[in-house]
């Protein structure tokens, strides 16, 4: 990133352009008649999972699929007026208008990847994908800040069959007042791990397994890509630094410089598993760093045991077909993969760019 300039919009939203020229001016101003949206967000703990689902329900009345000369994440133009006050940027990341959590229980940001509505992430240039990872950490960083907040998440859902209401390629930041249950089963594991085997790290435990086995679907100088041993979904991908690092603040200059080439071809791939003719691959990519609250509970384990990584995934199984969490996942939590971890990496590494 070269130049970072934080502003407000009409409603007294915070909204960041992240620019890669240290000459970009950003001083246009929101001329929106926009008032202040009421937010409900509550969080609820259910006791017997103890887990936690926030009740949000004024999302219900959020902008649905507008067409794109109404898109609301373009650049504004003239007295089309959108999110984005300015007429141009590279990255540009704001307080969602309708956020999952709000006030006091969290954050919740957009990150427009780029202005050009009609490209997707795979599209990127190599220093576009870099300023996004910049804008990732930027907000990692500053969110991680936030009192309420304990855990920075930062992801991106593509296509309308995961449920993304807007075709301008983005992706989201929810900053969590606690740690996620997905990530305190980690933690779990890890403090069980450690405490049966006199020290060892369990995710450096699985990375070295991976990287002996058949599963491997990419490997760089810096990074390590492949299909885990029990792959939950049909076409699932995790991405690791091969120096363990917890979060995007820690990971070194090497492993940043090296990180859009890395990531662009694995999204390019995951657009070639399905063959020629079949439209974009929906997919979910989630960063998961480590908490930034107490770690107390997980006995023994350390922020710096985490291991920063990608779970990019897919709900395509096979040509026009979804993968639904139907009664197993759904009522049970227990997966069904149709798709044999060995066979999905193998197609990974054969659509390969030549
Ligand atoms: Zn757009």
């Amino acid at each position: 990133m070269v130049k970072k300039t934080s502003t407000r919009l009409a409603d007294g939203r915070e909204l960041i352009y992240y620019d890669l020229r240290d000459d970009a001016v950003r001083d246009a101003a929101d001329r929106r008649p926009l008032e202040r949206t009421v937010t409900t967000s509550e969080i609820r703990h259910d006791e017997l999972l103890g887990d936690r689902v926030a009740v949000a329900s004024h999302r219900q009345g959020r902008t649905y699929l507008p067409p794109a000369d109404q898109c609301p994440l373009c650049p504004s133009q003239g007295e089309r007026l959108s999110e984005i006050p300015d007429s141009s940027y590279d990255v540009v990341v704001f307080e969602n208008r309708f956020p999952s959590l709000a006030g006091g229980v969290g954050r919740c940001e957009v990150v427009c990847f780029t202005s050009d509505h009609s490209v997707s992430f795979a599209d990127l240039t190599e220093e576009q994908a870099g300023l996004v990872l910049d804008a990732w950490t930027d907000r990692t960083a500053e969110l991680s800040q936030l009192p309420a907040v304990e855990q920075v998440f930062c992801f991106e859902n593509r296509g309308q069959e995961i449920g993304v209401t807007l075709g301008h390629p983005h992706g989201q930041i929810y900053a969590y007042p606690f740690t996620a249950p997905r990530t305190a089963l980690m933690l779990r594991s890890l403090a069980a791990h450690k405490e049966a085997t006199g020290g060892e790290n369990l995710f450096d435990a699985v990375l070295e397994r991976e990287l002996a086995g058949e599963r491997v679907v990419l490997e760089s100088d810096h990074w390590v890509a492949f299909v885990p041993y029990a792959a939950h979904w049909p076409y699932e991908v995790h991405l690791y630094p091969r120096r363990r690092v917890p979060d995007l603040l820690a990971l070194d200059d090497a492993a940043r410089a090296e990180f859009p080439e890395v990531y662009l071809e694995l999204l390019r791939r995951f657009d070639r598993i399905f063959g020629e003719g079949e439209p974009p691959t929906p997919y979910i990519a989630a960063w998961h760093q480590a908490p930034f609250g107490s770690l107390a509970e997980f006995e023994g384990v350390n922020r710096d045991d985490f291991a920063l990584h990608l779970e990019l995934f897919t709900i395509r199984r096979t040509s026009g077909k979804l993968k639904f969490l139907a009664g197993s996942e759904s009522g049970m939590n227990v997966f069904i993969n149709d798709v044999p971890p060995e066979a999905a990496a193998r197609r990974l590494r054969e659509v390969a760019s030549s």
